[in-house]
């Protein structure tokens, strides 16, 4: 599937998915592998759940991580869906060989901050 990306200079973050484009803050970022390989695992995850329920599960998970983290950037990290893109941003073959729903293996793992 060929990428749509935008450029959003206001975008309050790097990067961000929103099926079925890439949103990146400057047109410097549309050069970056890691994030748009980062926002891409996001749109297999968005397009694997439809869109809607995705957005849905990813700010529960958000608040869940928040009541157990009580820290912004914890909570984030730890939402499944970010697991499984951190985790895996830096394969660029990572979507060739991605089984479907592979977010859901993220439940066990565990954000390891730098
Ligand atoms: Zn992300």
């Amino acid at each position: 599937m060929k990428l749509m990306i935008l450029r959003v200079p206001f975008l309050p973050a790097a990067g961000m998915a929103l099926f079925p484009f890439i949103l990146v803050k400057t047109q410097r970022l549309k050069l970056n592998k890691v994030i748009i390989n980062h926002e891409n695992i996001h749109l297999r995850q968005q397009l694997e759940l439809l869109v809607i329920p995705f957005y849905a599960l990813y700010f529960l998970n958000y608040l869940l991580n928040l009541l157990y983290y009580m820290h912004h950037d914890k909570a984030y990290r730890n939402i499944v869906f970010e697991r499984e893109a951190y985790s895996n941003e830096r394969n660029p073959e990572y979507l060739k060989h991605r089984t479907f729903w592979s977010w859901t293996s993220f439940f066990a793992a565990r954000y390891q901050s730098a």
